[in-house]
């Protein structure tokens, strides 16, 4: 096994595969993204040719090629193995035994798709399932489409389906797991079924793997005041955050596409894809979740929503549009123009209508504003209150400072006022920001030397990384030496072997590294990558830190020594005390002098 992940890796070059995923781009001896694990603008994703290894400088994800598909495809280590070994054209030879987890995982994986098989089987073909089969028919659902998204119905009578798997040799307690079944309150050796009675939708990931369901009340159903949609619970597999329902199905056309269309619904979207429009997922509901819209980040540039017509009335999607921009997506809006409440109904009854809508869809901005100003008359005091009332909470969380001022022009313009009005009323909307985007961290690129004031750590990592960026590091950290001695042991140690160094050649370098100083450099090393400054900058740099840590490290021991004074004072000791006020003095006179005074 351990031979055969590295032959995978040698016969792979972790470019091609993360270029499978994201566009690289070459910037000096590294490629640079922005990072698919956490949202930014600007990248500090870093991936090294030399190295073979990736690290994010803004979220801290890093590792090798395996590691890479592991965390960007949300699979073990076994399943990235198995996906690397295809690509590099190795047989893999399986030895392994899972672990009690992996195998946990797999056996509800396994009845997941069982319950799914017997569920459409029930639709498609047994009786049982007529009056459900007519309702999905009814709604112009086609045979077809019914077997590609295996929709089901899970009978009335619980006891059908739970003699059935535990026939397979099922347990109760995996039975449970899967979040389908519960034990009943009457019966304690009987099983109920959360979705009997009901629609069942298998809920599967972009691999296609079944991780829960949703069932939908039939009409006519006797539980008259049961929800109308009910999802699994959150279980070992199914997370409901995570949840897009289609995306199995539609990720090629969304990543060809570069665009995706966001509905509420499973009919939503269903509907849409039967009749060609394959780009397409439903968040089941009008919020998305981080963790959605972080997938999608991955495969579109654009989210066209095509949600309820008041999806942003309520906080939650308010917050979820402001994330998403603030990830960079396009954000556009279908406008059903008050003619139809959903997806679903459009396009059954005007196709091409919503075809168009789609085709024309309106940035998110304007049709915020568009809205407002259909339902209040701008010519009015109240009227032009409203309209402020409504849109500026969300032009004002416009990440990008052109677009925001020209919206707010706009929305000057619909009222009769001045953009300066508008701006100061705007102001009143700021004071309530809300909390950072998801893993949103200081940017390592430009490195600003002051971010890195009074931390000695990221000071010393900072100087490393200077010395890599140069063409010959071992002569340049040679210099370096009798200027400044690092103080954390690891640093001392790396510095002290760059230095021994005769031809610096990263990967070689990294090979004669004992283990535990192998991850900090490579971190330096790609943190080295964003540092662009020519020779005679690097020097300027390299005293500007040098200084600081000078400054740090000498404050430190004055303060140490003052301690010292004021104990020997207490105690009367002054022979003592005069030594240390000459060690105190000399310190003082090495202290070097900042440009700019940091307390
Ligand atoms: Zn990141």
């Amino acid at each position: 096994m351990e031979s055969q992940v590295e032959e995978i890796k040698s016969k792979l070059d972790i470019i091609d595969v993360i270029n499978r995923y994201l566009p690289l781009k070459k910037r000096g001896k590294h490629f640079v993204a922005c990072c698919p694990f956490h949202s930014e603008k600007t990248p500090s994703f870093v991936v090294s040719p030399e190295l073979q290894i990736y690290k994010c400088f803004g979220c801290g994800k890093g590792g090798d090629v395996i590691n890479f598909v592991q965390e960007f495809e949300r699979i073990d280590f076994k399943e990235a193995l198995h996906d690397l070994a295809k690509i590099a054209g190795v047989d893999l030879v399986y030895s392994q035994e899972l672990s009690q987890t992996e195998h946990h995982r797999a056996r509800l994986l396994i009845i997941n798709h069982e319950v799914a098989r017997f569920y459409h089987f029930l639709l498609l073909s047994h009786p049982l399932g007529k009056n459900a089969l007519d309702y999905v028919l009814n709604r112009g659902i086609t045979l077809d489409t019914i077997k590609l998204f295996q929709i089901g119905f899970s009978p009335v009578n619980p006891a059908l389906i739970s003699q059935y798997l535990q026939k397979k040799g099922f347990s109760i307690p995996d039975l449970i797991a899967t979040g389908t079944f519960g034990l009943s309150q009457y019966h304690s050796q009987q099983l109920y079924d959360r979705f009997q009675g009901r629609l069942v939708f298998p809920l599967a990931d972009a691999r296609g793997r079944i991780l829960g369901f949703s069932g939908r009340s039939l009409p006519g159903s006797t539980k008259t005041e049961a929800a109308k949609y009910i999802n699994s619970p959150e279980t070992d597999l199914y997370h409901k955050s995570h949840q897009l329902f289609g995306l199995s199905q539609s990720r090629d056309a969304i990543k060809s596409e570069n665009a995706v269309i966001v509905t509420e619904g499973e009919f939503d979207m269903i509907t849409p894809f039967q009749a060609g429009i394959k780009n397409i997922v439903a968040i089941k509901g009008t919020a998305f979740t981080p963790d959605q819209l972080q997938l999608l980040h991955r495969l579109a540039e654009t989210l066209i929503l095509a949600l309820d017509s008041d999806f942003a009335g309520n906080n939650a999607s308010k917050k979820s549009i402001e994330l998403a921009d603030s990830m960079g997506f396009d954000i556009r809006v279908v406008d059903l123009e008050d003619r139809f409440k959903d997806p679903d109904e459009a396009l059954k009854a005007d196709p091409d209508f919503f075809r168009r809508q789609i085709a024309s869809a309106l940035p998110i901005w304007d049709f915020l504003i568009k809205s407002a100003v259909k339902q209040n008359n701008p010519d009015t005091v109240i009227g032009k209150k409203k309209i402020l009332l409504e849109t500026l909470p969300f032009i004002n969380k416009i990440s990008n400072l052109v677009i925001r001022s020209d919206y707010l022009q706009k929305l000057a313009d619909i009222i009769g006022s001045t953009p300066e009005s508008v701006i100061l009323e705007s102001q009143k909307y700021q004071v309530a920001t809300t909390a950072p985007a998801v893993g949103d961290s200081a940017p390592i690129t430009p490195i600003a030397l002051s971010a890195y004031d009074k931390n000695l750590e990221a000071l010393e990592a900072y100087l490393i990384a200077l010395v890599l960026s140069s063409k010959n590091p071992p002569k340049l950290s040679q210099k370096i030496n009798n200027k400044y001695q690092f103080t954390l042991p690891r640093f001392q140690n790396l510095f002290s072997l760059l230095s021994d160094t005769t031809d610096f050649v990263s990967a070689d370098f990294q090979q004669s590294l004992p283990p535990e100083l192998v991850p900090i450099f490579q971190d330096i090393y790609l943190q080295s990558n964003s540092i662009d400054l020519d020779s005679h900058h690097r020097h300027l740099e390299i005293s500007k830190v040098i200084d600081h840590l000078l400054v740090i490290t000498i404050k430190e021991q004055l303060n140490s020594i003052s301690r010292q004074i004021a104990q020997f004072e207490a105690q009367g000791q002054t022979a003592e005390i005069e030594k240390l006020e000459l060690e105190y003095n000399q310190l003082l006179s090495r202290l070097p002098r900042l440009p700019k005074v940091r307390s």
